[in-house]
């Protein structure tokens, strides 16, 4: 497989992506990790950091990076899937508010850790601005600093932009307003993940790529080269869960598809603005996103790519023309200045992890050893730190601030069956995209589309919605 094929990200690293070489034989060690993207290689570098003499194994089936770590959108964000609202509701004020100020240090801790380990990711700590570009958008981004501003949240977190605030940060055609956080960083997404995997191998921990794990069991995985024996297994396998045996029904796989433009001349940077490479998006409901890269391209994506029966996840899903074709045209909506036909460098895509009630998930059996941590939906760049640090504490028996967060030990339902499944999920992308477009048709808000809109399809700062009716409690 030519890995550099699987996105602009991964064609643009500085290394070969050569693999390294697979599980020699059986072998025993003290925590065994399935998978090396963001998860488990910052579960692998903060426990091989807090105990040197700890014996890991990480297991990849391709290389790191292979998956949704290679090939996302590169924002760094405090974005946890789960709005800050819907966590009050769920488990209190306190510990939703201890939630967000863990995710927030986090994009600092990413930082930090980068600029130690000499991981040269692009990093960009320039915030985010979300464009309200209609009056229902806007009325949404008052809605969404009314409720931050409820949770004791202050303009230091987010701000309210009127038309011009807005598109001095990011011109684009139509802008009404918006609003700004200063917590999100962007990234170069595959440089981040193969700097984490160099970093781990420099801290002794044993990475074998192209060892495909065929089954966790208490104390063991399997993989066709041999078995590793380990009293704690983590399970870093997002998107992929659901080929394990077992496993199923645990997170659905939605893709998320992306393109990016050539570099563009700096006259065209100073029609659009951008100027501190803030991650940009807006606040309609089938998400776009979108970052300034670091040598000048517009890198673009969103959801609308159909979910594949039966959970299946398939090279040949990453690339859906006709989601290309709409990213364009979005694209040339929001920036006239592109043209008209947008030119496009490179599209491609890659599966992201939803759990049954939206909510990502960390944790470890005692009574097994098996751990886990997943199901971010689209948010997973930040929140995989917040995991992996977590891991090592769970791993290690440490009590800590972040062993007390509400998302340690949440297990979530497992999804329905198909077809149900498949009903289900792709009803919910059909409502949000025809959302949309019935909003910019009448210019009045799609109540229907409020009340059923996931958080992977939609802008991920409102609330969760419930259930798909047929399984609302
Ligand atoms: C196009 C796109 C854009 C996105 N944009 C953003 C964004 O801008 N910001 C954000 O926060 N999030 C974003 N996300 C989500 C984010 O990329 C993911 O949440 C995050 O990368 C998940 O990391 P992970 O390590 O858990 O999973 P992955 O990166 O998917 O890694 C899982 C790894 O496990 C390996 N694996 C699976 N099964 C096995 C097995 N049986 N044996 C061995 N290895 C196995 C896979 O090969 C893979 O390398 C985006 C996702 C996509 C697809």
């Amino acid at each position: 497989m030519r890995y550099q094929e699987l996105s602009h990200w991964l064609s643009t690293v500085d290394e070969p992506l050569t693999p390294r070489p697979a599980l020699p034989g059986d072998t025993d060690a003290d925590v065994v990790v399935v998978g090396a993207g963001y998860t488990g290689l910052w579960t692998a570098y903060y426990l091989a950091r807090a105990d040197p003499t700890l014996r890991i194994v990480v297991l990849e089936a391709e290389i790191a990076g292979y998956g949704a770590s290679g090939r996302n959108g590169g924002w760094c964000s405090a974005l946890f899937p789960t709005a800050l609202p819907a966590l009050a509701r769920r488990h209190g004020r306190e510990p939703a508010l201890a939630m967000q100020r863990a995710m927030r240090d986090t994009v600092a801790e990413v930082g930090r850790v980068v600029a130690a380990e000499g991981i040269d990711c692009d990093w960009r700590h320039g915030g985010t601005v979300l464009l309200a570009r209609t009056e229902v958008q806007l009325g949404r981004a008052r809605t969404a600093v009314a409720e931050a501003r409820e949770h004791g949240l202050d303009p230091d977190d987010l701000v309210l932009l009127d038309a011009a605030g807005a598109a001095a940060r990011c011109a684009a055609e139509g802008v009404r307003g918006g609003t700004y956080t200063p917590h999100c960083a962007a990234l170069h997404p595959a440089k981040l993940v193969r700097g984490l995997a160099r970093a781990v191998c420099r801290l002794g921990v044993r990475l074998h790529e192209r060892s495909p794990v065929t089954a966790i069991r208490p104390g063991a995985v399997v993989t066709p080269h041999g078995t590793v024996r380990a009293e704690v297994v983590v399970r870093a396998t997002e998107a992929y869960t659901p080929a394990l045996p077992g496993h199923r029904r645990t997170v659905a796989p939605v893709y998320s598809l992306m393109v990016v433009t050539a570099p563009l001349p700096a006259r065209t940077w100073e029609r659009i603005g951008l100027a501190d490479r803030e991650t940009f998006s807006d606040y309609r409901h089938l998400v776009v996103y979108g970052q300034r890269t670091a040598d000048g391209r517009l890198a673009f994506g969103g959801r609308g790519a159909p979910y594949h029966f039966g959970s299946r996840v398939s090279p040949g899903y990453d690339r859906e023309p006709r989601v290309f074709a709409a990213l364009r045209r979005t694209l040339g909506e929001l920036f006239p200045v592109l043209g008209p036909d947008v030119p496009v460098d490179d599209a491609w895509g890659g599966p992201l992890g939803v759990a049954r009630d939206w909510s990502a998930s960390v944790g470890l059996d005692r009574s097994t050893g098996l751990a886990w941590a997943g199901g971010y939906v689209g948010d997973g760049v930040g929140t995989s730190n917040l995991a992996g640090r977590t891991l090592a504490d769970l791993v290690r028996g440490v009590e800590s601030e972040l062993t007390a967060l509400p998302w340690v030990g949440h297990r979530s339902p497992r999804w329905e069956p198909e077809p149900l499944r498949w009903l289900a999920i792709n009803a919910g992308l059909r409502v949000m995209s025809s959302a949309d477009g019935v909003e910019r048709r009448t210019g009045r808000p799609a109540r229907r589309a409020t009340a059923l809109s996931p958080s992977w399809a939609t802008d991920p700062s409102p609330s969760p919605p419930p259930p798909p009716a047929h399984t609302r409690r």
